[in-house]
């Protein structure tokens, strides 16, 4: 029977959507819909470069596919981005997102202007379980893992906040090298260069679809970021770091903070798992690590916990022999932290013993701290509810959602 509110419901339960399936997935649901075998592969194609290369929102947008074939796409497949819930504005110019896929997923993704770049640091699980104790995400139990489709639905939002698709040109770009494999695409002057796996949670602890993420970003008949764009942060999870450099091929940053066991298992407890040694061997054999292609070693500088010239001697001599550049990155406070930032005559120093060894140590300027969009400040209300509950809140959001 169909009535307005069973139609509503249809819509929002039965609508495969199409964003972060891969090009393999989208064609099977393609067929899966009717679509001719014969015709499936063309048909990808041009969803595809809709979807990736232009940013389209919807079938109707499609303007050279016919439109019995839109109306029956539409159908049959949403094209679903999280949605934006509030967009906030530093005085510094950085942009915070705060996303919400469904009720109770919610994270956010910052957006870092640069002279020359434009840097997009997106979450890869709402919450995390690594409790670190100088990160405020780490105050917020993991909810879940967020899928490929929200993660790079982070990508696809902010080049719609920023006009940063191809021809919509509504602000002015930087100029930067938006390169991809072989792709020959108007992909020069975009406002986001860079993507860093920098936001809430831990990229490693949700290999497979961070994996399928990047690559829809960095896919050259789309997104078409290059891969050498990408920076996967971790915390240190040991057994997939070889992994990722294999699989997913980005550059890697590794939150260090830390040149003692005895202090890293306090303050990354991770380390407790896979302490320093292990993790720096990993780093050393790091697929495809060179001069170029260095190891960022992130190091936040906490006062009196890990910031004494001591402390930036050892740091040295356990990255010798690694193509590094470390980052000190200034604590940058929350509400109840246990800790402060480190002074600036101590950062200097430290940086100063790391420079001498002949590393590139530049200080990280925190950006956005007035809108909580700095490193380690980011946080959603999202918690984790009991399936019951959770099935509660998706009744009466669905029941609030229907025409009366
Ligand atoms: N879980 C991954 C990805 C998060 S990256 C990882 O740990 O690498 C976020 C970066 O910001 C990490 O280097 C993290 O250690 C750092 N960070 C966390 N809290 C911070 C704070 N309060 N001030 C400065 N940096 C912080």
């Amino acid at each position: 029977m169909s009535s307005p509110a069973n139609d509503k419901i249809r819509e929002m339960t039965n609508r495969t959507n199409l964003l972060g399936l891969t090009s393999a997935e989208l064609n099977s649901a393609l067929i899966a819909a009717g679509v001719p075998e014969k015709a499936a592969a063309m048909r990808t194609r041009q969803l595809w470069n809709w979807l990736y290369v232009h940013g389209a929102r919807d079938f109707a947008a499609m303007t050279n596919l016919a439109k019995d074939f839109r109306v029956h796409m539409a159908d049959n497949f949403a094209l679903e981005r999280p949605q934006v819930v509030t967009e906030q504005v530093s005085n510094d110019g950085t942009r915070k997102w705060l996303l919400r896929s469904s009720p109770g997923i919610e994270f956010e993704t910052v957006f870092i202007p640069e002279p020359g770049r434009g840097t997009l640091c997106i979450s890869s699980q709402v919450g995390c379980t690594l409790n670190c104790r100088f990160c405020h995400t780490g105050t917020q139990k993991l909810v879940r893992n967020l899928t490929p489709g929200e993660i790079v639905g982070q990508v696809m939002i902010a080049r719609d906040a920023l006009g940063d698709w191809p021809s919509t040109g509504a602000r002015p770009k930087v100029a930067a090298g938006f390169s991809s494999g072989g792709a020959t695409r108007n992909t020069s002057n975009r406002s986001i260069t860079n993507v860093v796996l920098m936001g809430m949670g831990e990229p490693l602890y949700n290999f497979e679809n961070v994996k399928a993420a990047m690559a829809l970003v960095t896919d050259g008949d789309g997104l078409a970021l290059s891969k050498r764009r990408v920076t996967l942060s971790t915390a240190g999870v040991v057994p997939m770091i070889a992994r990722a450099g294999h699989e997913i091929g980005s550059a890697l940053a590794i939150s260090l903070h830390a040149v003692r066991d005895e202090i890293r298992d306090v303050i990354v407890p991770i380390n407790k798992k896979y302490p320093l040694k292990e993790l720096l061997e990993a780093c050393r054999s790091y697929p495809g690590v060179s001069n170029a292609r260095r190891i960022t070693f992130e190091y936040v500088m906490l006062k009196g916990v890990n910031d004494s010239l001591a402390d930036a001697r050892e740091l040295v001599r356990l990255v010798r022999g690694i193509p590094a550049k470390i980052n000190l990155i200034p604590f940058n406070p929350w509400p109840g932290a246990p800790y402060e930032c480190s002074d600036w005559e101590q950062i200097e120093k430290f940086a100063e013993i790391v420079n001498r060894a002949g590393y590139a140590s530049p200080v990280r300027t925190p950006r956005g701290r007035d809108i909580m969009a700095a490193c380690g400040q980011l946080k959603s209300e999202s918690v984790k509810l009991r399936a019951s509950e959770r099935l509660a809140e998706m009744r009466s959001a669905e029941l609030a959602r229907m025409p009366s």
